[in-house]
């Protein structure tokens, strides 16, 4: 026998071997979702039946290379062709991915593992693998990889793929010498699109403005939603800023038309701020930063249009940072103080209240007004501490006074921020704990109208839970609102502040006299008390008065006192003999 036939003649045993091997694990090897396989070189020597049901071949035929190469999807040939060829060269253990075509046409990912395996002396036999389909977890992939880069709801890219992005098309710009802006947009409009159809077709709308925007913009354009009515898109191949204006103007007008949703017509626009690189920043952070500065501005200046990024405003928000960071530092250090207002009831004389007016005592300034700081601290956290300090404050004056025989009803200012940050009551709860219940009983939470009506239902179920706590309610500068009889009706209060531009402009003024009047009859009616603030005039008294406003406060009867004289201003006080002192 020719050495050439025994080598033959072995190799047949050991394949007849390793068959009668792995026949012994068959039962395993069919329940497994892999196809198991031996190659010699020229065929696969064996296949599972794994094998035979995908590729619907019978399982007395063995699989020779070309059937194998036939099932293999041609995108994917010449790649896992080359891994095979050169481990077959090095006879070494590997690995491939490729795409097989099974019995009905359709092509499923597997990855392939396989190892050389050798005889006793050691010499190369043949490759024995696996192929294992992946196709599911290739699938999972793929959605986890879409869910971290794409918005699931309007399928546009998310923050974190527009930050990638930005990357790219600045880079790219920055080699073609060209301009890129970076919008950001706001919808104007959307919350009461949700209020009043629901969320579904508040979804349906942003599905649509997503639409709306890829068709107005390029191919290699990016537009991004990032969360809420909040999208960013990234336009790019300008050299002038006025190319883009023309582009945004038409975006604009775009979002405005009207949205079919859900059976119900719809109506958005859209506020956009534009930055533009590299003009305005360099990094995708401050390009961001800066759009969404230049959006706010679009919203103040009146919605449905674009603001191009002004970086002389920056400065302004620059000196905003520093003053609030000066304003925490404040608060800590114990340099803010309430001044009492007196509020009284004409008709008997008496002082029925105060309400409790924060002051700044700047250590270089002097004493500032609420209107030096409080604006800037509605658009942060910082007014819910120094709201809490507010409440706390005023309870523990409430308790020296009442430690001196005085029994006042105090009333605070809430700030629009406080009320809706989501734990408003919880926190109350907290903090009113260390206090007895005819503290309590003496505060009145002061709520402006404008931020009653703000999300009114919420709203209305705070002021529920805070009555039942005992606290009063009194709605402040009542009638710049535009409350309706419905909404008063929804909101149920202990009493309503006429709105001091009433009260001064009701002299000479017949319309605010009638605004005051309606608000007088209204609260009436509603059988809520009445204060009437900004009180500065005998004149105005009377005309209250007559009006059936009884309980006034305004400097006719004191400014706001500072703590430490108050309760000399109230041994002192003595009822205007003018006033129509009722003494039944
Ligand atoms: P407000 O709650 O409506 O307070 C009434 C404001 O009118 C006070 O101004 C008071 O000093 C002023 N005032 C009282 N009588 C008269 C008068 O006869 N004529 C005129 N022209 N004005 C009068 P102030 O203290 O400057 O406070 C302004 C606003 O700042 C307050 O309006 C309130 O909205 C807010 N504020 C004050 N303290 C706090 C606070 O502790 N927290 C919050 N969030 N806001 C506060
Ligand atoms: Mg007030
Ligand atoms: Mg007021």
């Amino acid at each position: 026998m020719s050495s050439f036939t025994e080598t033959l003649r072995q190799q047949q045993l050991e394949i007849a071997r390793l068959r009668s091997e792995l026949s012994k694990h068959q039962a395993f090897l069919d329940a497994v979702k892999v196809h198991i396989w031996a190659f010699d070189g020229t065929q696969y020597t064996y296949t599972n039946r794994q094998w035979f049901e995908f590729t619907g071949q019978n399982p007395n035929e063995l699989l020779s290379i070309e059937r194998w190469i036939s099932a293999v999807h041609p995108e994917d040939l010449e790649a896992s062709t080359a891994i095979w060829l050169a481990h077959w060269e090095s006879k070494t253990e590997h690995e491939n991915f490729f795409r097989l075509r099974r019995h009905d046409g359709v092509y499923r990912d597997f990855y392939c593992h396989a190892i050389p395996v050798c005889n006793a002396n050691g010499v190369f036999e043949y490759f024995q693998g696996f192929n294992l389909d992946i196709t599911d977890r290739k699938k999972a992939e793929e959605e986890i990889k879409y869910l971290a880069f794409y918005d699931p709801l309007t399928g546009l890219a998310n923050r974190r793929l527009l930050t990638d992005r930005m990357g790219q098309h600045l880079a790219h710009a920055r080699r073609a010498a060209e301009l890129v802006a970076v919008c950001m947009i706001d919808l104007d409009g959307f919350k009461q699109v949700n209020d009043q159809f629901g969320h579904k077709t508040g979804d349906l709308l942003l599905i649509e403005v997503a639409r709306r925007l890829q068709a107005s913009m390029r191919q290699s354009d990016t537009a991004s939603r990032l969360g809420g009515d909040e999208f960013a898109l990234l336009l790019g191949g300008f050299t002038k800023v006025s190319e883009c204006e023309q582009l945004l103007q038409r975006i604009i007008a775009n979002l405005a038309a009207p949205y079919a949703v859900n059976n119900a017509i719809a109506h958005v626009t859209a506020s956009i701020g534009v930055t533009v690189f590299p003009n305005d920043g360099n990094t995708p952070d401050l390009l961001l930063r800066h759009a969404d500065q230049a959006m706010y501005e679009a919203k103040h200046a009146g919605k449905n249009c674009f603001c191009l990024f002004n970086p002389s405003h920056l400065n302004q928000q620059h000196s905003n940072q520093a003053m609030l960071i000066k304003i925490g530092k404040a608060l800590q250090s114990g340099q803010f103080v309430l001044f009492y207002q007196p509020q009284v009831d004409c008709r008997v004389g008496k002082v029925v209240g105060m309400e409790a007016l924060i002051r700044w005592k700047h250590p270089i300034l002097g004493l500032l007004a609420p209107s030096e700081f409080i604006p800037l601290l509605e658009h942060d956290d910082l007014i819910i501490g120094l709201g809490e300090w507010v409440l706390l404050e005023a309870l523990r004056q409430q308790k020296r006074w009442r430690e001196a025989g005085v029994n006042l009803n105090i009333g605070i200012n809430i700030a629009a921020r406080q009320l809706h940050q989501g734990s408003f009551v919880a926190r109350l709860v907290q903090l009113l704990a260390d206090f007895d219940a005819e503290v309590i009983h003496q505060l009145t939470l002061e709520i402006v109208e404008t931020a009653a009506l703000e999300d009114i239902n919420v709203v209305a179920d705070a002021i529920r839970q805070c009555r039942e706590l005992g606290l009063h309610v009194a709605i402040d500068d009542f009638g710049t609102g535009f409350s309706s009889l419905a909404h008063l009706k929804h909101l149920q209060v202990d009493t309503l502040k006429i709105d001091q531009s009433f009260v001064l402009g009701m002299l000479c003024n017949p319309q605010d006299r009638a605004i005051a009047k309606g608000v007088i009859g209204l609260a009436s009616s509603f059988d809520y008390k009445v204060i009437a603030e900004g009180v500065e005039s005998l004149a105005h008294v009377q005309m209250l008065m007559d009006m059936g406003c009884d309980v006034m406060q305004g400097y006719v009867i004191a400014h706001p006192i500072a703590p430490a004289d108050v309760l000399d201003w109230l041994n002192k006080f003595e009822p205007n003999p003018f006033w129509r002192i009722d003494h039944a």
